[in-house]
């Protein structure tokens, strides 16, 4: 069993890597799909005259400042559109695929941040407490179990729900990590609008071929932005246990099948 994380940013060809997942699952590959779907989030929240903001934690992690304005539009978008539109084409490849969000049968569930410290552009800290984004603590496998055993191809998305049964947005790429080490996967692939982990971002051809395990924490220096978290996912990954994480091109044809035959970012 694998776990698949596909990104939601510009380039990533979601209609590739469906009609790829249809032919490995006719060849007898299971797996759980996990996807994110920031762009359009941006744009729908932009033509909805509430602008997407980001913020960046003192710890230096960016993330999407989600009041509940922006929760309400990130849930149409991600488990509205992006979800459905992902199941879409799937049934259309003959697998029998099932969306769900992570608040579905408490499929995700975390904790709720109570404040986040962050940065601002000045380098001045602030606290923000109406922020609802918080970190995903358990999976309910036994949802996505059954699922599986029964033929059904679960296609995962955030937001996950709090403990006081609040949405709360959540890192996809932390939530995929999570779902792959619950789940006992033998695999996690990350597919993005870059072909791997670059050592000097964006100069493709700068990509990292291979990291030991035990290395992975070193390569954070590498990653900017948005790629902090998920190399940050990737350790987690690699600690409870899941052997294998790649990070690879989510823009190319076959994207899957590419990076099962060592394309990308093989960590471990
Ligand atoms: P997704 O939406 O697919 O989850 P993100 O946009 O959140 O992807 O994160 C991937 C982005 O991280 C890339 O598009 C790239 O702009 C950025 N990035 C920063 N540093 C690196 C790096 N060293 N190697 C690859 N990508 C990097």
């Amino acid at each position: 069993m694998i776990v698949v994380k596909v990104g939601g940013s510009v380039g990533i060809d979601l209609a590739a890597l469906c009609q790829d997942i249809g032919e490995l699952v006719r060849n007898g590959q299971q797996l759980v799909l996990v996807h994110g779907g920031s762009a359009r989030t941006n744009e729908v929240a932009a033509q909805l005259g509430h602008p997407p903001q980001f913020v960046t934690s003192v710890s230096g992690f960016t993330s999407r400042r989600t009041d509940r304005e922006t929760l309400r539009i990130f849930e149409m978008v991600y488990c509205g559109e992006v979800n459905k539109g992902i199941v879409e084409m799937l049934q259309a490849q003959g697998v029998n695929a099932v969306g769900l969000s992570g608040i579905d049968g408490r499929l995700l569930s975390g904790r709720r941040k109570e404040a986040i410290k962050i940065v601002d552009e000045r380098g001045r800290r602030m606290v923000l407490r109406d922020d609802y984004t918080g970190t995903v603590e358990q999976v309910n496998t036994s949802l996505i179990e059954l699922l599986l055993e029964n033929g059904y191809l679960p296609v995962i998305t955030p937001p996950a729900i709090s403990d006081q049964n609040e949405a709360i947005n959540v890192d996809g790429d932390r939530a995929a990590a999570l779902i792959a080490s619950s789940l006992k996967a033998e695999k996690l692939i990350i597919l993005s609008n870059v072909p791997g982990l670059l050592r000097n971002f964006p100069d493709e051809s700068s990509l990292i071929r291979q990291i030991d395990a035990a290395q992975v924490g070193q390569f954070m220096e590498h990653a900017q932005g948005r790629m902090r978290i998920k190399v940050l996912g990737a350790i987690e990954a690699i600690e409870q246990g899941v052997r294998q994480v790649v990070f690879a091109d989510g823009r190319i044809a076959k994207p899957l099948s590419a990076a099962l035959a060592g394309g990308g970012t093989v960590i471990g």
